[in-house]
C-alpha cells in the first residue's frame, strides 16, 4: 500500500518536473482564449459575455460584428490569452479591464497574454456627461450589465489584437511598458537587483512609456466606441428600446450617433 502510494507520488513528481521542463509552447498547447483561471461561477459570467458577442439578428447576421471579429482573431491567432475576472472594488491595478503580455515570444509566434475584467468596477461605473471620452462617447451609456462587460472586453480585445498582430509593437510594449513597470515595482519594494537605473534614465523611460500608452489607449478607445455603438444598435434591433426603434433623430440626440440598419441582401444601394 505504502509502496503504491510512493509510486504515485514519484510519478506525480516526475510529471511536475516534466511539465516545468517543457517549453511554453507544449505546456500551453491551448491557444485562443483560455478560461482555466475562472471559477465555475466566473465561467458562467464569461459565457454570458460570449453569448452577447455572438448574438445574431433575424437574418442570422452578427449584431456585433466588430466584437465578433476581434474575438475570432484571438481564437485563431496561435497566441494564448488567459481570461481572469477580478472582483476588487476600486482596484487601481484594473479599473475596468486590463491587457498584459505575460510571456513575450521574440519570434512572435506564441505570445502568452491575459485579459482581466473587473466586474465590480464595471457595475459601479458612473455613466454621465463627465465621463464622456475625447472621441465623443459616454462609456456604457444605454447598456445593461452584461453588455457593459462586453464593451470593456471589446476595449481589451482591441489592445490585444493591435499589439499581438505586430511583433515590433509587441516588443515595444514588452520593453517600454512591462519592463518599466517591473523596474518601478522593484524600486518600490527596494529590490534593486538587476534594475540599476539612474533617475534620469528612469524619467526618460517613463516619458517614453507614457507616450506609447497614450497611443495605445487612443486606438482602443476608438475601437471601444464602435463596439459600444454596435451594442446600442443591437439593443434597438432587438427592440429592447422600441420607443427609439424608428426614430433616428431621437437616437442621434440620446446617443450621439445615427443608427443605420445594415441593408438586406438585394437592398444595397436602394434609398
Ligand atoms: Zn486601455
Amino acid at each position: 500500500m505504502l509502496k503504491s502510494h510512493l509510486l504515485v507520488a514519484v510519478h506525480l513528481l516526475m510529471l511536475a518536473v516534466l511539465a516545468e521542463a517543457l517549453p511554453e509552447k507544449l505546456k500551453y498547447p491551448l491557444t485562443g482564449f483560455v478560461t482555466e483561471r475562472l471559477s465555475a461561477n466566473e465561467y458562467e459570467k464569461w459565457k454570458a459575455i460570449e453569448r452577447i458577442v455572438f448574438t445574431e439578428d433575424k437574418e442570422r447576421q452578427p449584431l456585433h460584428p466588430t466584437l465578433r471579429n476581434l474575438w475570432q482573431w484571438i481564437e485563431t491567432s496561435g497566441h494564448t490569452v488567459f481570461i481572469e475576472i477580478i472582483k476588487v472594488r476600486g482596484s487601481s491595478d484594473c479599473t475596468a479591464g486590463l491587457f498584459t503580455i505575460e510571456r513575450f515570444d521574440p519570434l512572435g509566434e506564441h505570445h502568452i497574454a491575459v485579459i482581466k475584467l473587473n466586474l465590480i468596477n464595471i457595475n459601479m461605473a458612473y455613466v454621465g456627461p463627465e465621463t464622456r471620452r475625447p472621441n465623443g462617447f459616454v462609456p456604457f451609456k444605454g447598456l445593461g450589465k452584461e453588455e457593459r462587460y462586453a464593451e470593456v472586453l471589446g476595449h481589451e480585445l482591441a489592445h490585444a489584437v493591435h499589439i499581438l498582430t505586430n511583433l515590433a509593437r509587441a516588443r515595444q510594449v514588452e520593453d517600454l511598458v512591462q519592463q518599466t513597470n517591473q523596474i518601478l515595482l522593484a524600486r518600490f519594494s527596494k529590490k534593486q537587483k538587476g534594475h540599476h537605473i539612474t533617475p534620469a534614465e528612469l524619467s526618460r523611460r517613463l516619458s517614453k512609456r507614457d507616450d506609447l500608452l497614450k497611443l495605445l489607449e487612443q486606438q482602443a478607445e476608438d475601437m471601444e466606441k464602435i463596439v459600444w455603438q454596435e451594442l446600442v444598435a443591437g439593443k434597438i434591433l432587438n427592440s429592447k428600446l422600441p420607443y427609439l426603434a424608428n426614430k433616428e433623430s431621437d437616437l442621434q440626440r440620446e446617443f450621439g450617433f445615427a443608427f443605420r440598419r445594415t441593408p438586406k441582401p438585394g437592398q444595397a444601394g436602394k434609398k
